[in-house]
């Protein structure tokens, strides 16, 4: 069982550089057929403390290997993920149901990205030094926290894991990850390479299985000293309850319901571009995707033509086909979610302007989880479906008359991780840069990624900063040295 077994759709746990298969199996299912593609060997409780127990008994070694040493080896990984990039792609689209295309141009590309980026950070990070009224010598000290939990959701499996696993080990940490039990694949994937790109067997493993069970012991083991964890809100709680008795450093990158904010000043065409992606990249299954547009009134007869023209131009169909720009939602009850948000905003007095059902799709996807891209209007903004995470192709339409009103509706939902402002007045921009209730604030774009910039969010999207300099301090320690002189 390694590798090659992946390519049998066969999924299993890697743990101190072999495969674990699991007590607690389960199907891998296609979200574009809705058909078992293989079989995931699922962890119990025992096992994952063998891999706890495995990544505990390879820090010492891992963490005296010099940084400038295992940063080669992630730039090696990262040059290993780049040779296997269509492989790695496919099984992605597979198992998420996204467009193969998309997987191919954003999430491998990224995965690669963020291990050559955090290779870099580990061989130019810098620590502070204070000397003490001319007695001391003040230096700073990164010591890894140990062994860390990584848990990471369905909608962009390996690109997350990566964002987390490269920071994490290039710091001298020692990994036990936890992938969505709905996209095994590519973690698996991952711990395969990383022992070709000579990672020591335990430094990086991977357990499979479910969130209650193999994701809980994970968190709730005494061994295990930090969590970082992306996921949805809910989840997040029970996460930090877990975690708080062992006192462990937790990060939590939650849910969100972001707004994009479209004055009439804007440049039009480049506006209704940017919110239609980010209202619908990855079948509107982004933590950061704007599903709630706010547009001034002036401009929303002439906006909201220009949305539905774009919703209906949109390529839906096979994720395998690479000319497909909008694939499946992730299973069944996800897009019964999705429709009961739909009908919600029929209740509240909204208006399908199109979409709001199932596309037509050729025989062999019959079984797939397809949702046509949908747009609302005549919703209040504080309506249900305006303020609660839909995680789907779902873009409520709202007016404003002032930017006070705008921020007002941009801040009033429990979440605070993202927002998108389209304006060419550079003081409103600023202004809405200080006043949005959100970790990223996006002026005239959306989702441009600089990995050196905090990421993460405030209310309910979270707690804590991953993104350079934020994701080293996370995954490390600092220690203070005070060495006195002698006068
Ligand atoms: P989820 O919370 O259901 O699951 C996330 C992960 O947690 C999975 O691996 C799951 O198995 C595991 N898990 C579930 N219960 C657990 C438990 N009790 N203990 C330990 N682990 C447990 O989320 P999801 O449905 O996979 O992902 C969608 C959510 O993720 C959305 O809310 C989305 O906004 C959020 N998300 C946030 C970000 C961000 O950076 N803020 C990025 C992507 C997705």
């Amino acid at each position: 069982m390694s590798w090659d077994a992946l390519h049998e759709g066969q999924v299993t746990s890697v743990v101190g550089g072999q495969a674990q298969v699991g007590t607690q199996a389960f199907d891998n299912v296609a979200p574009a057929t809705g058909q078992v593609t293989g079989t995931v060997g699922g962890a119990d409780a025992s096992q994952v403390a063998a891999a706890v127990a495995a990544a505990d008994a390879a820090q010492d070694a891992w963490r005296a290997v010099p940084a400038e040493t295992r940063a080669d080896m992630l730039d090696a990984l990262a040059d290993r993920l780049e040779a296997h990039a269509d492989v790695l792609a496919g099984w992605e689209s597979r198992d998420t149901g996204k467009p193969v295309t998309l997987a191919r141009t954003v999430d491998i590309p990224r995965a690669v990205h963020n291990f050559r980026f955090f290779a870099g950070a580990v061989r130019h990070d810098a620590t502070g030094c204070h000397i003490t009224r001319g007695q001391a010598l003040n230096y700073t000290l990164r010591r890894p926290l140990g062994v860390v939990a990584l848990i990471t959701p369905w909608n962009l499996p390996l690109y997350l894991l990566s964002w987390k696993a490269a920071p994490a080990l290039a710091l001298g940490n020692t990994v036990v990850a936890k992938p969505s039990e709905l996209t095994p694949t590519t973690a698996s994937a991952l711990a395969w390479l990383a022992q070709e790109a000579g990672l020591p067997a335990g430094v990086f493993n991977v357990v499979q299985g479910l969130g209650p069970e193999a994701g809980a012991a994970l968190v709730e083991d005494p061994r295990v000293r930090g969590v970082s964890f992306t996921g949805g809100t809910a989840t997040g709680r029970r996460i930090a309850q877990s975690a708080a008795p062992g006192l462990k450093k937790v990060s939590l990158e939650l849910g969100g319901k972001n707004p994009s904010i479209v004055f009439a000043d804007c440049d039009v065409e480049a506006a209704l571009s940017g919110v239609v992606r980010a209202a619908l990249s990855n079948q509107g299954q982004v933590c950061l995707c704007g599903s709630r547009v706010l547009v001034e009134r002036s401009l929303l007869p002439r906006f909201v033509e220009g949305l539905e023209a774009r919703f209906r131009a949109l390529r839906v169909g096979d994720p395998s086909d690479p000319a497909t720009e909008f694939g499946a939602l992730i299973s069944a009850p996800h897009r019964r979610k999705v429709e009961g948000y739909i009908a919600l905003a029929g209740d509240e007095g909204g208006q399908v302007v199109c979409g709001g059902g199932r596309p037509t799709v050729p025989e062999a996807l019959a079984g797939g989880f397809y949702i046509e891209p949908t747009l609302i209007t005549g919703l209040a903004p504080d309506a249900r479906t305006a303020t609660e995470e839909i995680f789907g192709p779902v873009l409520t339409v709202h007016p404003f008359d002032t930017d006070a009103e705008a921020l007002a509706y941009a801040n009033a939902t429990p979440y605070g991780l993202a927002a998108s402002v389209w304006t060419q007045d550079l003081d409103r921009a600023h202004a809405m840069g200080r006043d949005l209730d959100a970790g990223m604030v996006w002026v005239n774009t959306w989702m441009l990624r600089d990995l050196r910039v905090p990421f993460g969010g405030l209310k309910d999207s979270g707690l804590g900063r991953e993104g350079g300099t934020y994701s080293l301090d996370f995954f490390s320690e600092a220690r203070n040295v005070c060495i006195a002189w002698r006068s």
